[in-house]
């Protein structure tokens, strides 16, 4: 067989363990001569090993025999995008920039707050959408990232706390949200693949219950996504009007707002227990009226919902404002009134360049410059 993720090292490929399927590791195991009564128990230790404890090292793999750890350190390799560039904010949010192996880079920014913590996962190298707003649209390469790079991001951020092996409870990375650079159901296989691998219970076991995607509105795979992953949806929203919507996040031409609700209406895990957030970026003079307030609601009338306003986070020469507080305020008290959460999200990070592409943006033009 051969396997997408693996890499040249002096003159002969290193297959990358992590994003394997419990049934591609035994796969592997199988071809490094390991027979194959052994392979299960085998696959079963190197899953531990590399998802619990988090060992890079096959070395230290304390429970797999001499000669096998041999094999594993010829031809395998445990690897995590390298971390290029590490921000802290006052705040403590956390910002990295991830590199690649064809030297590409994502983001990847943990934000923690009093109870939990969660890291935020790029799905794409840049993004086609090209949401007005957004300054990873302004970015010109992209391509998929493979489970690997997926996985890997959030095992680099977990590294960077020492948190392994994987805690049973009170952990600080707890929740992840797709919320990174990329259209996460535009590179579905890979994300749903990635976090198969890190909700499983033999290894990273992080509950569905704390996975968040995010979608500019992929009408098509919403279903998809709650019925095989079954975690939690949030919908990049931002206008009330079609008109309006087109323009913010043009993906809105495909599937309008319409068709985008009545995906959400059938979200399989559509419950009081598991809401669906809206996400609204709030913008000066936009999309901000108590008139689009109200209209909100009306949209959202029958689905359990919840509404996060996300103050806009500008960047250089962004065509837009983010509006005021008192504006934001009487936003989320329409909403309130009409029965709905609407928290507003303390912009973090801003020390840092945390808005989505900011960071990855600041080092392109670093390097323009050298
Ligand atoms: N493509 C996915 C996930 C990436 S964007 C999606 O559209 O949901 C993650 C969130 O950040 C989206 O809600 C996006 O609209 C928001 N966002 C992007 N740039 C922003 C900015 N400058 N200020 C505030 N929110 C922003």
């Amino acid at each position: 067989m051969s396997f997408l993720n693996s890499r040249e090292t002096k003159g002969h490929q290193l297959i990358n363990l992590v994003g394997l399927t419990q049934e591609e590791l035994s796969e592997v195991i199988n071809s490094l001569g390991i027979p194959q009564n052994k392979s299960k128990m085998r696959t079963k230790q190197l899953w531990h090993w590399i998802y619990f404890q988090g060992v890079t090292d096959f070395t230290k793999m304390t429970t797999l025999g001499e000669p096998l750890k041999k094999k594993l350190s010829e031809n395998c390799m445990i690897s995590r995008p390298k971390i290029s560039t590490e921000k802290k904010s006052i705040d403590g949010t956390r910002k990295w920039l991830m590199q690649l192996s064809d030297k590409s880079e994502v983001e990847c920014v943990y934000i923690p707050e009093s109870d939990r913590g969660a890291v935020c996962l790029s799905s794409q190298v840049g993004c086609t959408l090209n949401c007005k707003f957004c300054y990873t649209g302004t970015q010109k390469l992209v391509r998929n990232l493979d489970s690997a790079e997926i996985v890997g991001q959030f095992m680099a951020a977990r590294d960077s706390y020492g948190e392994w092996p994987s805690p049973k409870k009170e952990r600080l990375l707890s929740n992840i949200v797709m919320m990174g650079m990329g259209e996460p159901l535009y590179n579905y296989e890979n994300v749903a693949r990635a976090l198969q691998i890190i909700t499983d219970k033999e290894g990273i076991s992080l509950s569905k219950r704390r996975i968040t995607l995010s979608t500019a509105g992929v009408v098509p795979l919403i279903e998809r996504c709650g019925i095989e992953l079954g975690v939690g949806l949030a919908i990049s929203l931002h206008a009330v009007t079609d008109e309006l919507r087109n323009t913010l996040v043009p993906l809105n031409k495909k599937y309008p707002i319409s068709e985008l609700l009545s995906a959400c209406r059938k979200y399989p895990s559509a419950s009081n227990a598991r809401r669906i957030t809206f996400e609204y970026v709030m913008l000066k003079g936009i999309n901000d009226s108590p008139g689009d307030a109200r209209e909100l609601l009306r949209l959202l009338k029958g689905i359990h919902a919840k509404i996060n306003l996300i103050p806009f986070n500008p960047w250089p020469n962004s065509p837009f404002e983010c509006s005021g507080k008192g504006v934001i305020k009487e936003f989320s008290r329409i909403l309130n009134e009409g029965g709905y959460s609407a928290p507003i999200r303390s912009p973090r990070g801003r020390d840092i360049l945390a808005a989505c592409g900011q960071l990855k943006s600041e080092s392109l033009r670093l390097k323009r410059k050298i």
